[in-house]
């Protein structure tokens, strides 16, 4: 099944439910008109279905390979990366005066789902060059700005995030790359770094890495990790590349899934690189980059989900086994089939609703500098990671298992879309770490962002009394009780919260998505209100039990040794 664009759902969203005409009203957004979005959203669901969407099993068959040190990519991705640069896409929503479009992150979001949906291994390397434009834009020096940032927004040059180390994953402060001043503001960058997505490319001319380490004099822990551009060919006075930098790629790893995608071991002996922003202040700088990055994975999630759906419904439609009343059935009349591709379709409308409300609220941050928008952006972007990718990996085991033995086998693609898809929610911050971050940081006002949100959640179901009554009680009453958790939440200390960040982040995407739903049946009727039920009636009432699961505490969990647990 060839992978469609859902143009129709994201235009829904935006225009009916999330209110993007908010961001047009914007000085900022001005030229963001409805129709410029859509035109935009219908050019990239071109390359999305005609370009790359035919790359992902040659992707996920041939992989990249390492060649003589040289990352070799697999056939057809240097001409879609091409596309995909040409098309200004990389650069959407960089600023215009350093080259880019200075478009809504918003829509930006919607074309980086469409484009994971299509061809993830191939989507990861243009997104991690848009979180490094993001980060120079904010931090670097206006020498670094002009330099880098014209070739990375039009994707002549694509950039990377190097923070992990064999020793530092979730800690990053733990990290021991350094950093030694050569004494003409430039650092002598030495250390090894592992898992670096597409830390190489045959067909990119230069490659600039960020790069997370220590100078000497650096406190221990994350106070003491500086941010470093470090490019594989050092441009000369023209900014063309030109001297061979001493960094090289070790390996590639041998993964899972995502095998077009280069996961590479980085050297870095004393290669030459810049500070960007502040010494010791780099996890402020890294941090914008993967603020960004969270949000692009959490659409990687729901584009890889709604690719599994789409196959997924194709087959059940074709595949006849049993019969009903009515003769020799196709799968899809029976009941059991129709709730996975419903939960299936639920799910990613719900995770898709949450990320682009992110999105809009940074847009809106941005263009108002309002800092009610600026909690809403932080308090959502979690929420939007952990259930974006955890929608992806669930939709696509559902759509393995709706194949049957088909989704076993790999001709299907079923099978590749949920190992793929699996890393979403362990790379840019575990959903672990998320969940911890949701009920910690972003409770660290005393739950201020959390509650405006529940505030407004109900606000919207008592408008919708009138067309849906029964979802709209249903919708008003979880949010209550996400209010009593939240509050319950605050009482706790970091130990208890922790034990249960993982369900309560949960409940409280389900209050969301079922949000989303029912705005959609109170503006359209019809199927949105048929799917905004099962999303309200079928998957909504688990937040109770998360909830519960979020007030037991830490106690019982501890109570249980490593010992006890192999006994
Ligand atoms: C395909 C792929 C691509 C990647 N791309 C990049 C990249 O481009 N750049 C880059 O820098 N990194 C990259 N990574 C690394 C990725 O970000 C890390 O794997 C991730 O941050 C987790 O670190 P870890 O693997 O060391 O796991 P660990 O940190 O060892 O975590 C193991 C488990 O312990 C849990 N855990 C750890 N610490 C805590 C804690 N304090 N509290 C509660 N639970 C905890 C985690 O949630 C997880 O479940 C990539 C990884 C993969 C697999």
């Amino acid at each position: 099944m060839p992978y469609r664009a859902p143009l129709a759902d994201h235009d829904f969203l935006l225009s009916q439910v999330l209110g993007f005409d908010r961001l047009s009203a914007t000085p900022r957004f001005a030229d963001a008109t409805p129709e410029t979005a859509r035109a935009v959203m219908a050019e990239a669901a071109r390359l999305c279905e005609t370009t790359l969407a035919p790359l992902n099993r040659i992707g996920d068959k041939v992989g990249a390979r390492l060649e003589n040190g040289i990352v070799r990519t697999p056939p057809g991705f240097a001409d879609a990366y091409r596309a995909i640069a040409q098309g200004g896409w990389i650069g959407m929503a960089a600023r215009p005066e350093n080259g880019g479009m200075g478009l809504p992150l918003a829509l930006g979001t919607v074309v980086n789902e469409m484009m994971a949906g299509a061809c993830l291994a191939l989507q990861i390397g243009p997104l991690l060059t848009q979180g490094q434009i993001e980060a120079l834009e904010h931090h670097a020096s206006d020498a670094l700005r002009a330099t880098y940032l014209p070739k990375l927004i039009s994707g002549e040059w694509g950039g990377t995030m190097n923070l992990t180390e064999p020793q530092a994953g979730s800690d990053v402060g733990a990290l021991r790359s350094k950093a030694e001043p050569l004494g003409d503001g430039t650092y002598a960058v030495t250390g090894q770094k592992i898992y670096i997505s597409w830390g190489d490319a045959d067909f990119l001319p230069n490659i600039c890495h960020l790069v997370l380490a220590r100078l000497p004099d650096a406190a221990p822990g994350t106070a003491g990790i500086s941010l470093f551009l470090v490019p594989k060919f050092i441009p000369d006075a023209e900014g063309n590349p030109g001297r061979r930098n001493s960094l090289s790629v070790v390996s590639l790893e041998h993964k899972l899934g995502l095998h077009g995608s280069p996961t590479c071991v980085m050297q870095y002996d004393a290669a030459q690189g810049w500070l960007v922003g502040e010494e010791h202040r780099g996890m402020a700088a890294m941090f914008t980059m993967m603020n960004n990055a969270r949000l692009g994975v959490a659409v990687q999630g729901v584009g890889v989900a709604e690719a599994a759906f789409q196959q997924a419904l194709a087959y059940a439609e074709g595949r006849v086994q049993g019969r009903t009343p009515t003769g020799r059935a196709p799968i899809t009349d029976h009941a059991d089939v129709r709730r996975m591709l419903a939960t299936m379709r639920a799910q990613v409308f719900s995770a898709r609703a949450i990320a682009l409300s992110c999105a809009v609220a940074i847009d809106m941050a941005s263009a108002t500098g309002a800092p009610e928008w600026q909690a809403r952006a932080a308090l959502l972007t979690p929420i939007a990671k952990a259930y974006g990718t955890d929608t992806g990996n669930e939709v696509a085991q559902l759509g393995v298992q709706i194949h049957g033995g088909m989704g076993f086998v790999e001709e299907t693609g079923a099978a590749q879309f949920a190992r793929d898809v699996r890393v979403t929610s362990i790379y840019e911050g575990t959903n672990g770490i998320q969940a911890m971050d949701l009920t910690a940081r972003k409770m660290s006002d005393g739950g201020a962002a959390a509650f405006a949100l529940i505030d407004e959640v109900q606000a919207a179901a008592e408008a919708a009394r009138a067309s849906h009554p029964d979802l709209a009680t249903d919708v008003w009453n979880a949010a209550e009780a996400l209010r009593e958790g939240t509050e319950a939440l605050l009482k706790q200390d970091l130990t208890d919260r922790f034990a249960g960040a993982a369900p309560y982040l949960r409940a409280f995407a389900l209050v969301l998505g079922a949000d989303a739903h029912l705005r959609a049946a109170h503006v359209a009727g019809g199927a949105r209100a048929a799917l905004a039920r099962v999303a309200i009636r079928r998957l909504l009432p688990a937040h109770a039990a998360h909830l519960a699961e979020a007030r037991e505490g830490a106690a019982q969990l501890y109570a249980l040794s490593p010992e006890d647990l192999a006994a």
